[in-house]
């Protein structure tokens, strides 16, 4: 059967709470669309944990800026449900711009700690974006659990933290990246990238690949590992380092010496694309 297309908050709310009465757990899937193999892995872990599996196509505007992407984000929603379908998501929640925002929406959710750096730092008010819509899409969803990737990791820790403070009752999942067989993480930006690029961006993945190895053979000097990096990502001609941070990965603080849990995190510019990627290592005991 296909999964069914809800543009109304109100039917959202009515197909979950029935289903919830037949003693059914909800499962949560929030995207901008545009589905990749990443989504998929993220809609099958729901479908197995949950009864009844939401996923919410939804390009928020409020967590993009001025001068990025979100009138070129791909949209492809036919295509979108077609995936769901096949993976036996049961709704899929499309709801246009106006019935999530009121014409004079003027409450946001702020994370202030965890959000002030990597991605939060190049992009003001991203993370606002990002943590009001979820806040609403879990007011409106009430899922059990909700899914999350970990490509997008500086946001996953957001989440984590927004549910915690603000004692919001969703459990929230984690879920590994997917990556193309040559290593390329999934996205749905990938779809902007020429041939060229392409094979030009696998460096982002060689680099942090090449990072993990460093730690995991003793480097202490964050300063070290992030040199190693860059000289991977700067060697193609055609990417621009937007940031290299090696950072504590549940306080996404600065830490040196390396030790204990290491997110190595990279933002690159790949002509006028942007992508992203991470990866996260344990640093051996200082001896
Ligand atoms: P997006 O549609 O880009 O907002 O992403 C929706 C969800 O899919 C987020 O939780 C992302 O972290 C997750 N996601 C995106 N790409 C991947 C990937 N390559 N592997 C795993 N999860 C992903």
């Amino acid at each position: 059967m296909m999964a069914t297309v809800v543009r109304t908050k109100e039917e959202i709310r009515r197909l979950v709470a029935a289903a919830r009465a037949e003693g059914r757990r909800i499962g949560f899937v929030p995207t901008m669309g545009a589905l990749h193999m990443g989504h998929r892995a993220l809609m099958e872990q729901a479908v197995a944990e949950n009864g009844f599996t939401v996923l919410s196509v939804f390009v928020n505007p409020t967590q993009f800026g001025p001068a990025e992407d979100f009138d070129a984000y791909p949209r492809q929603l036919e295509a979108d449900v077609a995936l769901a379908t096949e993976v036996g998501v049961n709704v899929v929640f499309a709801p246009r711009a106006d019935e999530m925002y009121a014409p004079d929406h003027s409450t946001w959710v702020q994370e202030e700690s965890l959000s002030e750096g990597l991605c939060g730092a190049r992009r003001p008010g991203h993370f606002r974006g990002v943590a009001t819509v979820c806040m609403k899409l879990f007011n409106i969803v009430r899922p059990d659990r909700a899914y999350f990737g970990r490509k997008d990791y500086q946001q996953l820790q957001v989440i984590r933290r927004l549910v915690r403070d603000l004692d919001v009752p969703v459990e929230i999942v984690p879920v590994a990246t997917v990556r193309d067989g040559d290593g390329l993480a999934k996205s749905s930006r990938n779809q902007y990238l020429s041939s060229d690029e392409r094979r030009a961006a696998l460096a982002i993945w060689r680099s942090l690949k090449q990072a993990s190895a460093l730690i995991i053979g003793g480097e202490k000097s964050p300063r070290a590992v992030a040199d190693a990096v860059r000289a991977e990502i700067v060697r193609e001609g055609v990417l621009r380092v937007e940031y290299i941070e090696i950072v504590h990965a549940e306080t996404l603080e600065p830490i040196a010496p390396l030790e204990g849990p290491i997110l190595v995190a990279v933002a690159v510019h790949c002509g006028s694309t942007r992508l992203i990627d991470n990866i996260v290592v344990d640093a051996p005991a200082t001896a």
